[in-house]
Formats: structure tokens, C-alpha cells, sequence
């Protein structure tokens, strides 16, 4: 016997466990038919199922067709219970939608498809209730087509010719053999079944028992069980708890087999199997092993999660279908939360899509739900596992959060003896790709250790957006650039700056609320089609044209999640119970009312301490924190985005190997007076200038105080600490002075300084003075360029108007401290870009020496 796993699945009310319990029937497994309606049948066995007549937990079952051995999986149909579909697909090896006759594709069953187009699993289509169904067959298939493409073909042994011909159509070497033998491979057809090109359509009921036969006819001849592994694997797809309180794993054999006594070694811990159980329902035949293919609950493992992979599996996806409306868990009275926690804690395991949370703050339990009827199976379970009627509130929608535009997020975290830098490129993407990371760093500029690490940070938690502090979805983030200390370093360091970076971003960027919409369908009486189109117009939804069928009145369209909670009812009531509404999460968009909802969370995002969007720098032996916005002033590591004049791009590949010559005359190029002219503007710069003149010495005199409390990132550092401002205001005008080819003269005024000693002294390529006491800047600054050759170009920085510099001489261009940080800034970016290009290319050497040759411009001072 080969074994199988066949998954059941249908909207709610398609007639799924009627069609199911049919087939038990049919093939002798089950004697007695039970009917939903009367509360009696085999898979439904939960009282919270019967009492409803709904699915709501995953059954299975067994029998046999043919030579195979099925274990055939219920599923839940409701749309809150989708994420358990979802984990009950990832076992299956085929599916059998079920598509009810009367009501046609519904809503849930495209959701369905596109999981199962997702999960990849090859499926049988069987349209039940045909007994009762208005349709004709052919006019399902039409439908069935219109949604699904033509890969849904009859399969009806009455339709064989027809059937034939569609699958010769399918592909060009089977019409050929068609053509030929006048028939149709069977090892074709599982092919094309197997690989999802062709989705083989029954009918019948699964009430009276019609067409069952030909489905399982079907099964036997075109199902093909996979071929499994030696090795040891299982995948498991639920935890469950018995009456006894045993708890359950239910797991899919993947490989090799598993034996009762045997130790599974799983998440760094070893337990025994103590019994296997092969369930029916509810009752259960204890097995002594399982071998590949099947499906059985485990007893003796005390941690398993659902998705989870054992043995050579890996874990699972996690289900695409997420929860989005948050529910607020109310104790009843003299039952304290914290001891109450740890038993929701065993609920949430067995279905991690709850998103159980606690919130210390509100002294809170919450949430995360598909929607109301959930809330109250939850209620339900709650009462009858832990003996607590506890009141779950009305639900709030969850948001989420994206970004408009592309920013880059920066944090560096570097206390004493700790250092890292890290820079992101952040993207918006479309909707639904929710986040994705990505590395574009070399490894020479970051270890691939450092690299793996930061990328665990962006994943490993909920990144909060800056708006309502809603978790962030559909950016794309890139790790552009990050820089680790080889003795400070530490794990942790990068966990802060990951962080910090990703915040950092969000500061800058144009964020986004955004908030779950549903695609709903509503059916109600032709003459109340005015008051429901009003009702989804105030509720800021969408629709297309109404269809008119009758007496019904088919409006389909799509709105806010949270404007249509609650309106189920209000059809029942105003359409005298007649109306038909349907709806289906169809994932995030804008949200309809972004401004009220921001106002709402009063969010204050720089005064979050879980999520800073700071940075923390070092100066003198301490660290200092660094607002957001004043990072990239202080950050280590150069941008990422402004757009580099592309060096490489006129760099044709066979140059990639320059000779000297070549290197030459790149660097005048980069250095060149011509380039110069590019940023520098052109209103300060003399005509006639150039360096062919090379006895002209080109001054920069800057007040440094002036400059320090005129440009915001100085003055911040300033603050804290001056002399870390001044320090960083020296390396500025290094860089500057020898990209530009100034002689530099930093001037601060001595009655700052508290011993004022009057010093001066050269640091690297520049020149910097203390005036002494009875000095001040102003005059310093005078006597200096009156001392300057009347042929030489004087550049001052400052704003102050006292220096009167056209009386000391003329030809001294003024510049404001504004005006210069331009300048500054745009230098800083040119060559961060050459050298960048030149690393991205792989041009590591030429790299190299074009910084060599700046530090040695600098420290030889600009040419005279
Ligand atoms: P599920 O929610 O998909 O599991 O659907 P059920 O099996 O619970 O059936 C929903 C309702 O449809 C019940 O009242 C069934 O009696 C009825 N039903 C199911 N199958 C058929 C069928 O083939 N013919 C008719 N006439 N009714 C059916
Ligand atoms: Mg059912």
C-alpha cells in the first residue's frame, strides 16, 4: 500500500464534511453516515463543531482506494481559521476543493486557490450539492474556467472524448500522441496533474452520494504518492491537547520512519516518544511505529511548535494568512493576569497565529484574530480547557506602517570600548512583499560574519514605524555599508546600531499608514441595493457595477477591515435576514482615515526607549548620544545615496587593469581644477583663475567659532563638548583643504578658552591659531591677510560683519559659514563617491592609492 495525504477544502457551508463523511462511507470506512445537520458525524467531533455545524479544527481520517492508503486531512472552511488551513497544506501531497453547485466560486475559495497555487499542491476539483444545484455542469466549468484557467477539465467518465481532446490541447507533444493512438497517457495525465497545469473536475453530492465514486476512481489512477528519504524527517502541522491533557504533536512522516521509545532530538533538547496515535476522528488507534508518508500524533514531546521540521526537516513557512484585527482579553474578577498568562501561553503554542501579547504598560493581555468568530472560539476553548469564562472586547484593527520614499537609515552605537556602524538603504516595495533584507556590503568593508549577524537583527524582531509605532511591512532593506572595531566590537553592538539604523530611516522618510482591507460580497434584496451601496460608500469602500439576478442584487467590491466590523449584522437586521455578505482579508492598504488614527496613537517615536532612533558616538573616552538628525554629521562611514558621478562608467572592462599613466590621469580628472569649477560656486571664484598660475596661493581663513555655532551638528556637539566640535571642524577642513587646494587657517578666538594660551600649531595640512588674550578673531584675522601676497586669492569664512574685510583689502571674497557647509559637503561627497566607485568595481588598488595620495596631500599641506 503507498501512502497519501489528501487535504479537504472549501469555504464554510460548500457541503466539505458532507462530502467527506461520503467518502468514508463509500469506501466502507465508516458504517454509519452521520450528517452535519443532525450533529452526528464522524470528523466534526468537537461539541463547539456540532453545536455550530462548522469544521473548526483540522480532523483526519483514513481509507483506502485502489492500492492507496489515504489519510485524508479536514479543514477548517471559516475565513479566521485560514492560517491552520495554511499549516495543514504544508503536509498535503494533493487537495480536493470543494466547490458547492448552488453557490459557485465563492470568495474563500479564491483565497483557497492562491494557497494552494502558493503551497504548490496538485488538486482534484469536486462540485457537490449537484443534486440540488440549478447549474449545469457545463455551465460550472465555464465558471470554474473563467476563474481558474482552462486547466479545469471534466474529468466525468461520460465526458471522456471531450476530456481527452482538452488534455491533447494542454501540450504539443501529447496532441501529437492524440493524434496518433487516439488516447491520452495515464502517466501524462498524473504529470500534468502533478505539476498543476491541469485540475481534474468531478460532480456530484456528497448528501446523496453521487459522483463520489468517480472522485475516487480518479484518486486511485492519477494520485501519486511522493518517494521519501531513508532519513529520518517529519514536519509537524499541529499541537493538540487530548481530554486527559495529554499533549499532542501531530506530524506528517517525511522520511525514514519513527518508532514509540525512540529519542527525537529537536531544538537542543532529547525526549522519548512515549505513544503514537493514528486518529479518526476522535478516537485513535495506538500504533507502534509510523513509517514515511503518514500522519500520526506524537505523545512524550513537551516543545514542538507547529511548522516545525524534525529530523533532516526544516521549519516551514510561516503562513502568509496573518491575523489583523487585536483583541483585548478581560479576566474575570479575582483572577490575576500573571498566573493566568502562562496557560493563554499553551494556547498561543498550539496556534502561534494568535500573537498572544502582553502589554506591561496597560496591564493588558492581547490578541492577534481573524475576526469575531474566532474571538468567540477562543472564549470557548478558554472555558473549557482552564475552567475561565473570560470577555474578549471588540477588536481593534491592526496597522501597519511603510515608507514612500528611498532614505537611508544610520546607527552607530559606540559607548566606551564598544563600536558599530551600520548604514541601510531603505525602499519602498509594493504591497504585500512585506520586509525584505538584502547585502550589498563587500566583505573586505565587513566581515560576513558582522554581515550574517546584522541581517539576524533586522529579522529577528517587529520593527516599529514611526507613525502609531504599528509594525513596518514592505521595505526593502539593504545593508550598503557597516563598520565593525577589531578589539571593541561586540555582538550586541551591532544589535544596536541594526536597530538604531532602521529608526533612524523611518525619521527621515515619508511614512505611511497603512490598514487591512477585506474584498467583500453582498447580496441583498434588488430593492434594498440603494441603502447598501450608501452603506459601503460611508464606510470608505470601493465596488463595481451591481449585478442584478432576480430577485437578488449582487454587489462585490473591497473596504477597510475596520469599517465593516460589525456590519454583518446590520444586513441580517435590514435585509430581514434575506442579505448574503461575505468577505476575505485582502491584505494592507492606505489607510482611510491615516490622520485620525495618528492623532489616536499619540505616538511619540523619539521618546520610545525600545526603539531609539538615536545614535550613541564617542569623544574623549565617552560615549554621547547623538539626536537622529544629526547622525550623518558624526557618522563614520560615508552615505549611501547620493547618486555618484559614475567614475568606472567611463572606465571601459578591458581598462580595468590602468596602468600608471592611466591613474594619472584619472586622479587629475578627480583632483583637477576643472572639476573644481563644478561645485565650488562660480560667483567666488575670480576669473582668470586657474591652476596653470601655480605661484597663486589659494587662502582659506575660517572662523572657527563662527562656523561651529553656525552649522546645527557642530553647535550640538559644541554643547555637550567643544572640543570634540573642534576637532571635528579640523578634520573637516583637512579633507577640504586638500581636495580644494587651500592653505587653511582655522581662527578661534582665545577668550573661549579658559587658559588661553594663544597657541598655534599645524594640524595635518592646516593651520590652527589660538588668538592670544587681547586679541580677538576679528583682529587676528585682518592683520593675516594683510599679510598675504597681493597676488593670492583670500577666501574668509565667516558671518560675522564686524570683519570689514574690503578696508583691509580688496579681492577678499567673504563666504558665510552656510555658504561654506555647501561646499564642505559637497567635497566630502565627491570624494567619498571616487573612492567608492572605485571600490565597488573592484578597483580595490586604484582605491587604495587614490587614498593614499589624499593622506598624503594632506599631510604634506595644499601646493604652494
Ligand atoms: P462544510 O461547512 O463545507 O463542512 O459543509 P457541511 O458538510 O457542513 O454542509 C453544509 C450544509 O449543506 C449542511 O446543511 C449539509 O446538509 C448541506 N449539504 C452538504 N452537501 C450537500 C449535498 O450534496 N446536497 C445537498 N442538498 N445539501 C448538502
Ligand atoms: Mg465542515
Amino acid at each position: 500500500m503507498k501512502k497519501i495525504t489528501i487535504g479537504i477544502l472549501a469555504h464554510v457551508d460548500a457541503g466539505k464534511t458532507t462530502l467527506a463523511e461520503g467518502i468514508l462511507y463509500h469506501t466502507g470506512a465508516l458504517r454509519r453516515l452521520g450528517r452535519v445537520d443532525h450533529g452526528d458525524t464522524a470528523l466534526d467531533t468537537h461539541a463547539l463543531e456540532r453545536e455550530r455545524g462548522i469544521t473548526i479544527f483540522a480532523s483526519q481520517a483514513s481509507f483506502t482506494v485502489g492500492d492507496l492508503d489515504v489519510t485524508l486531512l479536514d479543514t477548517p472552511g471559516h475565513v479566521d481559521f485560514s492560517a491552520e488551513t495554511e499549516r495543514i497544506m504544508q503536509v498535503l501531497d494533493y487537495a480536493i476543493l470543494v466547490i458547492s453547485g448552488t453557490d459557485g466560486v465563492q470568495a474563500h475559495t479564491r483565497t483557497l486557490t492562491r494557497l494552494l497555487a502558493l503551497y504548490r499542491i496538485p488538486t482534484f476539483l469536486f462540485v457537490t450539492k449537484m443534486d440540488f444545484a440549478r447549474r449545469s455542469e457545463a455551465e460550472l466549468i465555464a465558471e470554474l474556467r473563467a476563474e481558474f484557467g482552462d486547466g479545469c477539465i471534466s474529468f466525468r467518465s461520460e465526458a471522456r472524448r471531450a476530456r481527452d481532446e482538452a488534455l491533447a490541447m494542454c501540450r504539443e507533444s501529447l496532441l501529437d500522441i492524440y493524434l496518433e493512438t487516439g488516447r491520452i497517457p495515464d502517466d501524462a495525465i498524473r504529470a500534468l496533474i502533478r505539476e498543476r497545469a491541469v485540475f481534474p473536475c468531478y460532480f456530484g453530492s456528497g448528501l446523496k452520494l453521487t459522483g463520489i465514486g468517480e472522485l475516487l476512481d480518479g484518486l486511485a489512477q492519477y494520485a501519486e504518492p511522493p518517494v521519501f528519504p531513508d532519513v529520518f524527517g517529519a514536519r509537524v502541522f499541529k499541537i493538540s491537547y487530548d481530554p486527559q491533557g495529554n499533549r499532542l504533536t501531530h506530524l506528517r512522516v517525511t522520511g525514514g520512519r519513527l518508532k514509540v521509545r525512540e529519542v527525537l532530538t529537536y531544538g537542543g533538547r532529547s525526549e522519548k516518544v512515549s505513544q503514537l496515535r493514528v486518529y479518526a476522528g476522535a478516537r485513535f488507534t495506538p500504533v507502534e511505529e509510523m513509517e514515511s508518508g503518514g500522519i500520526c500524533a506524537v505523545l512524550g514531546l513537551s516543545a514542538t511548535q507547529n511548522g516545525q521540521g524534525l529530523g533532516y526537516e526544516t521549519a516551514g513557512a510561516a503562513p502568509v494568512t496573518e491575523p489583523v484585527m487585536n483583541y483585548r482579553i478581560l479576566l474575570p474578577n479575582g483572577c490575576d493576569a500573571q498566573t493566568f498568562l502562562p496557560k493563554l501561553h499553551r494556547l498561543a503554542e498550539e496556534d502561534p497565529q494568535l500573537h498572544l501579547t502582553w502589554d506591561p504598560h496597560l496591564q493588558e493581555i492581547h490578541v492577534g484574530l481573524m475576526g469575531d468568530v474566532q474571538a468567540e472560539i477562543l472564549k470557548c476553548l478558554i472555558r473549557e480547557r482552564f475552567q475561565t469564562d473570560v470577555e474578549i472586547d471588540s477588536g481593534r484593527v491592526l496597522y501597519k506602517e511603510t515608507i514612500r520614499n528611498c532614505v537611508e537609515g544610520v546607527g552607530h552605537y559606540e559607548p566606551l570600548r564598544h563600536y558599530a556602524e551600520v548604514h541601510l538603504r531603505m525602499e519602498p516595495l509594493p504591497r504585500g512583499s512585506g520586509l525584505v533584507f538584502a547585502t550589498e556590503c563587500s566583505e573586505d568593508a565587513l566581515d560576513r560574519n558582522w554581515q550574517r549577524l546584522i541581517q539576524t537583527h533586522l529579522a529577528e524582531r517587529t520593527h516599529l514605524g514611526v507613525l502609531t509605532g504599528s509594525p513596518i511591512t514592505d521595505i526593502k532593506l539593504t545593508l550598503t555599508a557597516g563598520r565593525a572595531h577589531p578589539k571593541h566590537t561586540e555582538g550586541g553592538d551591532f544589535r544596536q546600531a541594526t536597530y538604531r539604523a532602521v529608526r533612524q530611516g523611518l525619521m527621515q522618510a515619508e511614512s505611511v499608514l497603512l490598514e487591512p482591507y477585506y474584498t467583500f460580497r453582498l447580496e441583498v434584496p434588488a430593492e434594498q441595493i440603494g441603502r447598501a451601496i450608501n452603506d459601503i460608500r460611508a464606510r470608505s469602500g470601493t465596488f463595481d457595477a451591481p449585478v442584478s439576478g432576480g430577485a437578488m442584487t449582487l454587489l462585490c467590491g473591497r473596504a477597510p477591515v475596520a469599517s465593516l466590523n460589525g456590519y454583518a449584522a446590520e444586513i441580517a437586521a435590514y435585509t430581514g435576514g434575506r442579505g448574503r455578505f461575505s468577505c476575505e482579508v485582502a491584505g494592507y492598504d492606505v489607510c482611510h482615515d491615516s490622520d485620525a488614527q495618528i492623532a489616536a496613537a499619540a505616538y511619540d517615536p523619539e521618546a520610545d526607549p525600545d526603539h531609539s532612533p538615536d545614535s550613541i558616538f564617542c569623544a574623549h573616552g565617552a560615549g554621547f548620544p547623538v539626536k537622529w538628525h544629526l547622525v550623518p554629521q558624526y557618522m563614520h562611514l560615508e552615505s549611501c545615496l547620493k547618486k555618484p558621478e559614475p567614475v568606472t562608467a567611463r572606465l571601459q572592462p578591458k581598462n580595468l587593469y590602468l596602468d600608471d599613466k592611466e591613474l594619472e590621469a584619472i586622479m587629475t580628472r578627480e583632483f583637477g581644477p576643472i572639476r573644481r569649477r563644478e561645485y565650488a560656486p562660480a560667483r567666488v571664484l575670480p576669473t582668470g583663475e586657474s591652476a596653470s598660475v601655480p605661484d597663486r596661493v589659494r587662502y582659506l581663513i575660517v572662523d572657527g567659532y563662527n562656523v561651529i555655532f553656525a552649522w546645527p551638528e557642530l553647535h550640538a556637539l559644541a554643547d555637550s563638548n567643544l572640543d570634540a566640535a573642534r576637532s571635528r571642524l579640523m578634520h573637516i577642513l583637512c579633507n577640504y583643504g586638500a581636495f580644494a587646494k587651500y592653505e587653511v587657517v582655522l581662527v578661534f578666538d582665545a577668550y573661549r578658552v579658559a587658559d588661553n594660551p594663544g597657541r598655534r600649531f599645524d594640524f595635518h595640512n592646516i593651520h590652527v591659531v589660538y588668538t592670544a588674550k587681547n586679541e580677538t578673531g576679528d583682529l587676528y584675522i585682518e592683520k593675516r591677510i594683510a599679510e598675504i601676497g597681493k597676488n593670492d586669492q583670500v577666501r574668509v569664512v565667516t558671518s560675522d560683519g564686524l570683519i570689514q574685510l574690503s578696508a583691509v583689502r580688496s579681492g577678499v571674497l567673504r563666504m558665510s559659514a552656510m555658504e561654506f557647509r555647501r561646499e564642505a559637503e559637497s567635497v566630502s561627497a565627491e570624494i567619498h563617491e571616487i573612492l567608492e566607485n572605485l571600490n565597488r568595481t573592484h578597483m580595490g588598488r586604484i582605491g587604495e592609492r587614490l587614498r593614499a595620495e589624499t593622506n598624503a596631500r594632506r599631510e604634506k599641506g595644499p601646493a604652494k
